[in-house]
């Protein structure tokens, strides 16, 4: 107990702070800390303290006693956040089975049993979010709007009519359990039920925030800009923390998740960070090879087409595809050829290419040459 911090200096307020002031620092660092969500190796101790300063400098009675005697002015019984159960990760064990008999845990024997309920955390909410293919590949900042629960502005999340303040519940003494004698066929058995009171919060509020009914919480429209990295497919989420409903007073808000669509280019398919594309050519550029613009995200760039291509043959442009999400290194574009015969062709053109087969005789398609070859050999002569 000697060690333990000041109450004040844990909240990081001055003596004088009232309990507005107390119950924002308090908001501030259990969002911070809360174990379900803080990456920090101490942040279960931490959220402890921090509760435990909050519980006793929150409620009027025990936070003069704590002024006027320090640590030693407050004792154990004191606190409505049981600790010992937080460690243990909340309730299990023998409670569970009786649970299951009789629809609420059993009161332990132990004087200092709380079945206090811990505040829900908000939901987690889900957006589809459509983008271009463009968008997907360089990254882009989107603003949505969604609907969602907030802390109400007029009470601070708290549900009391401002200018007053949660009570602690008068029928459970803020233990959130009331207990219930039960006769059963295994015996009389004292049974602690959740109170019906303050549905198990501990805390009442008497006079309701006019806004939100005493909920401490309103739907609100809520205009989000989401930055969308560059890289990202089809079907990445990403995680905006907190930024999905909020939580029940004193706890955490829940978390945005954003479902990335990417619709379908025109003309280029993405595979992995590589993009692939067809471009036309026609027979002549194919046998002869040239120089040819070929789009890509950057605009359209030149390629050159080898002499002697082949319909179905792929040149690659290095760096010319999408760069990885995690920032390291751009893909490919590969371009595949399509060579595009004329599907007629005028008297000069057609008399041309007469000449073009004349001249060239046997040799005008060496692979075919090859391949009548190789039938003679599978099926002898003929
Ligand atoms: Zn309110
Ligand atoms: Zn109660």
């Amino acid at each position: 107990m000697s060690a333990k911090k000041d109450y004040y200096e844990v909240l990081g307020i001055s003596r004088d702070a009232d309990q507005d002031e107390i119950k924002k620092a308090y908001r501030k660092l259990a969002k911070k800390y809360h174990p379900d969500r803080s990456d920090d190796p101490n942040a279960a101790e931490k959220f402890k303290e921090i509760s435990e300063a909050y519980d006793i400098l929150s409620d009027p009675d025990k936070r003069k006693r704590y002024d006027q005697y320090g640590h030693s002015g407050i004792d154990q019984e004191d606190f409505s956040f049981d600790f010992d159960e937080f460690a243990r990760g909340g309730f299990g064990g023998l409670d569970d089975i009786f649970e299951m008999f009789f629809g609420g845990g059993m009161g332990r024997s132990s004087s200092r049993s709380r079945a206090q309920r811990r505040p829900r955390s908000g939901q987690d909410l889900k957006y589809k979010l459509e983008i271009t293919f463009e968008d997907a590949a360089f990254g882009t900042k989107k603003e949505i709007t969604i609907p969602r629960q907030e802390d109400c502005p007029t009470c601070g999340g708290s549900g009391a009519k401002p200018g007053t303040s949660r009570k602690t519940c008068p029928k459970c003494q803020g233990t959130g359990q009331v207990r219930v004698s039960q006769r059963t066929p295994f015996g009389q058995f004292t049974q602690a039920r959740v109170c019906d009171r303050c549905q198990g919060e501990g805390e009442i509020v008497e006079e309701p925030c006019p806004e939100c009914s005493g909920e401490g919480r309103i739907v609100r429209r809520r205009k989000i800009t989401v930055n969308v990295p560059a890289g990202v497919a089809d079907g990445n989420q990403l995680r905006l923390t907190g930024e999905g409903g909020a939580g029940e007073y004193g706890a955490r808000a829940g978390d945005l998740y954003i479902v990335i669509k990417v619709k379908p280019h025109e003309i280029f398919e993405r595979k992995g960070n590589d993009i692939h594309c067809e471009v036309p050519i026609n027979f002549v550029q194919a046998a002869l090879g040239d120089e040819i613009k070929v789009p890509t995200l950057d605009g359209r760039v030149k390629m050159k087409i080898p002499q002697g291509s082949q319909p179905g043959d792929v040149l690659r442009l290095k760096n010319k595809g999408i760069k990885d999400v995690n920032g390291t290194g751009r893909g490919n574009q590969y371009v595949k050829l399509k060579v595009v015969i004329p599907r007629s062709l005028n008297s000069e053109q057609k008399e041309l290419l007469r000449k073009f087969a004349e001249i060239s005789g046997e040799e005008i398609n060496p692979e075919s040459k090859s391949f009548f070859n190789r039938v003679k050999e599978a099926f002898g002569g003929n």
